[in-house]
C-alpha cells in the first residue's frame, strides 16, 4: 500500500488522534495535554522515531501542552549512554523542545518497586520459580488456554519475603520472577500472568548496582506515563493488545489514568526500521556506524545532507493511520529536493570525466566566467568559474552514434557549455580498443555566456570543469540500503543489503570554488544532484562529498501521474 496522497488525512490538519484529543479537551476530561516521546536507549534515533516525536511534540504544542522526553531504560543489558546522548542531539537538531528536564523510567524504580509490593499485598502478584521455557509452555497459545503456575498460590508473606530476597540479590539470574496474577485463560495472552520483574545482575547506567531486579517494559511503561501525568500516551499498534494490561495495572493500583492511543508504524520502502536490525548492520560492519549516510537514522541522514526541515516536512506529509502503511522512499527524497532546490549553491563537478580540447582556444590562458549561485534565488549572487582550452565533461554527455533525441555532444553538432560558450565537436581521439579518450571541439567566441551572437538555436546545455584550474574530490553515491522492493514485515530478517548501496568515485574534477566548501553547506552539482561535504572523512586538502539525493524526482512524476 503506497502512501500516494501527499497530504492524506492532514488536509484539514485533523487525524484520528487529534480528533480524540480535541474531544477529550472539549469534554473537560483533561485540562492540559501532556504527551511523551519514550525511546528505549538501545540504538540511534531513526526516521520512525522522528515520526513519533513529530506526532507527540506537535500535538502538545498545538494544544499549549508539553511533551516529555523519557528514556525507557528498564533493560540495562542493551542500553548505553552513547544512545542517550545521540537521541538528545538528534531531537535538538530536528528542533524538538523537550525543556530542561529529561525523564527516565529508572527515576521511578523505587516507586515501581512499591507498586509491585502493593500488588503482592492485594494478592495480585506472586513470585514464580518456573524458568523461561516453562513459563512459555504454561502460557498456552492463542487457541489453547494457559495453565496456572504451581507457585501461583503462595501466601502474601511468602511472596513479600521472596520478592525482597530477589531484590537483595539472594537468587541467580533467571531463577525467579514476579508475575501479575490475572487470568491464565484470558483470550489476550498479555493477561496470562505476565512477568513484571526479573532478576538481572547487571549494572544500570544510572542506578549503578543499586538494583539487581528490573521491571519489565510492560510494567514500567504505563506506570511511568501515569507518574508523569501523561494525558495521552501515543504509541504504535503493536501495543494495542497490551492496553488492557496497562489499564489493569492503573485500575488495581488506583493511579492516574493516561489514555493510550495507537497508530501504525511508519515503514519506508528500500530501508529497514528497527533498532535491532540496524544494530546488527553496525555490529557486523556491514555499514560504517550508526551515522553511515545509507542508514535511516537521523544522524545518517544529517551526514548525508538531509535538512532537518525536509525530515519534518516528510513526517507531516505522511498520514497517521491505524493500518500499516508503506511510504515510498521517493516521497522523502522529494521533500529533501524541494527544500534544497531553494537553498543549495549551484556548482559544477564531473563524475565520469572525459577530456575536451577546444582547438581554437588560446593555449595558455584561462578566463573567468560569471555563473549564478542559484537561479531560484538571485540574492545568492554569482561567482567566477575559470574556463580554459582543456575541460572535462561527463563521458555520458558525448555519443559517437547518438541515440534519438540526444541533445548533447556528438560529432559535427553544437552544444552549450553551461554559462560559457557554444562548442562544436570536430574530431575524437580513440585508444587502441577503439574507445574515445579525447574529444576535440571548436568554440564560437561570439557566444560567451552561452548566447550565440547570431541568435541560432542550440538545444543542449552540458556542465563542465576546467582541466587547467580545478580541484578534485572523492564522491560517494548512495542508493537504497536494502534490495527488497516491498517492505516485508514478516520476513524483515531476510532483507538483503543492496550491493550497490554505495559507489565511491575517486578523483572527480570539481569546480575550484569548492576548495572553500564548508561543512553543512548544501551544493547542487548542476545536472547531477545535491551534495554535501562528508563530515567524518573530509580532511584538509582531500574533499569527500556525499550525494544527498539525485535531481530526478520520481515522486513528483508519480503524483502528477496519479492526479491525471
Ligand atoms: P525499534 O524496533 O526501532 O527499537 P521501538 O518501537 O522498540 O522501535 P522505541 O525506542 O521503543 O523503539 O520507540 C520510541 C517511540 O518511537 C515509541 O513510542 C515507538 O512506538 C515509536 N516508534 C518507533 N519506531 C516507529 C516507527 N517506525 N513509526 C512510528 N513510531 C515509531
Ligand atoms: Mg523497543
Amino acid at each position: 500500500m503506497n502512501n500516494t496522497n501527499k497530504d492524506d488525512n492532514l488536509e484539514n490538519n485533523q487525524d484520528f488522534i487529534r480528533e480524540i484529543i480535541s474531544k477529550d479537551l472539549s469534554d473537560g476530561k483533561y485540562k492540559r495535554i501532556i504527551t511523551r516521546f519514550p525511546p528505549e536507549p538501545n540504538g540511534y534515533m531513526h526516521i520512525g522515531h522522528a515520526k513519533s516525536a513529530f506526532v507527540n511534540f506537535s500535538i502538545a504544542s498545538e494544544n499549549n501542552g508539553k511533551c516529555n522526553l523519557r528514556f525507557d531504560d528498564t533493560n540495562p543489558s542493551k542500553e548505553e549512554e552513547e544512545f542517550i546522548h545521540a537521541f538528545q542531539n538528534d531531537l535538538k537538531w530536528l528542533g524538538f523542545d523537550y525543556g530542561n528536564k529529561v525523564h527516565y523510567s529508572s527515576d521511578y524504580f523505587d516507586q515501581l518497586y512499591s507498586y509491585a509490593v502493593k500488588l503482592i499485598e492485594m494478592r495480585l502478584a506472586y513470585v514464580c520459580d518456573l524458568n523461561q521455557d516453562e513459563i512459555r509452555e504454561y502460557r498456552g497459545t492463542l487457541t489453547t488456554k494457559g495453565k496456572n503456575s504451581p507457585y501461583r498460590d503462595r501466601t502474601i508473606e511468602e511472596n513479600l519475603d521472596l520478592f525482597e530476597q530477589m531484590k537483595n540479590g539472594k537468587f541467580k539470574n533467571g531463577t525467579r520472577v514476579l508475575r501479575a496474577k490475572i487470568d491464565m485463560s484470558s483470550g489476550n495472552l498479555n493477561l496470562r500472568d505476565p512477568v513484571i520483574y526479573r532478576i538481572m545482575n547487571i549494572i544500570h547506567h544510572r542506578t549503578g548496582d543499586k538494583w539487581c531486579i528490573y521491571p519489565t517494559y510492560d510494567f514500567a511503561h504505563g506506570q511511568s506515563d501515569s507518574l508523569e501525568k501523561i494525558t495521552h500516551s501515543i504509541c504504535t499498534v503493536e501495543f494495542e493488545d497490551h492496553r488492557p494490561l496497562y489499564n489493569w495495572f492503573i485500575d488495581k493500583l488506583n493511579i492516574y489514568p493516561s489514555r493510550q492511543i495507537e497508530f501504525a508504524r511508519l515503514n519506508i520502502s528500500g530501508t529497514m526500521m528497527s533498532k535491532r536490525q540496524l544494530s546488527e548492520l553496525v555490529l557486523s560492519n556491514m555499514v560504517n556506524g550508526w551515522d553511515d549516510p545509507r542508514m535511516p537514522t537521523i544522524s545518517g541522514m544529517r551526514r548525508r545532507g538531509y535538512p532537518s526541515e525536509a525530515i519534518l516536512d516528510f513526517c507531516k506529509r505522511t498520514s497517521i493511520t491505524k493500518r500499516t502503511n508503506l511510504v515510498d522512499l521517493s516521497l522523502l527524497e522529494h521533500c529533501v529536493r524541494e527544500n534544497l532546490n531553494k537553498s543549495a549553491y549551484r556548482v559544477m563537478a564531473v563524475l565520469n570525466p572525459i577530456k575536451v580540447v577546444i582547438k581554437n582556444y588560446s593555449n595558455d590562458s584561462f578566463e573567468e566566467i560569471d555563473a549564478l549561485n542559484n537561479p531560484e534565488d538571485p540574492a545568492m549572487g554569482s561567482r567566477k568559474v575559470p574556463f580554459s582550452r582543456e575541460i572535462y565533461i561527463e563521458r555520458e554527455d558525448f555519443a559517437e552514434i547518438p541515440p534519438p533525441k540526444f541533445h548533447r555532444l556528438t560529432i559535427g553538432k553544437e552544444v552549450r557549455l553551461r554559462y560559457a560558450y557554444i562548442v562544436k565537436c570536430v574530431d575524437v581521439i580513440k585508444d587502441e580498443k577503439g574507445e574515445v579518450i579525447e574529444i576535440h571541439c571548436e568554440y564560437d567566441e561570439n557566444s560567451r555566456g552561452g548566447k550565440p551572437a547570431d541568435g541560432r538555436k542550440v538545444r543542449g546545455t552540458i556542465h563542465w570543469v576546467s582541466a587547467l584550474k580545478s580541484s578534485r574530490a572523492e564522491i560517494r553515491i548512495y542508493d537504497k540500503l536494502i534490495s527488497e522492493k516491498e517492505f516485508d514485515e514478516e520476513n524483515s530478517d531476510n532483507m538483503e543489503l543492496n550491493p550497490n548501496s554505495i559507489k565511491v568515485l575517486k578523483n572527480c574534477p570539481i569546480e575550484i570554488s569548492l576548495e572553500n566548501a564548508s561543512e553543512g553547506i548544501h551544493y547542487q552539482f548542476e545536472r547531477l544532484g545535491y551534495y554535501i561535504l562528508d563530515s567524518q572523512d573530509t580532511k584538509s586538502g582531500s574533499l569527500v562529498f556525499n550525494r544527498t539525493v539525485s535531481l530526478r524526482d520520481s515522486w513528483a512524476k508519480k503524483s502528477s501521474f496519479n492526479l491525471k
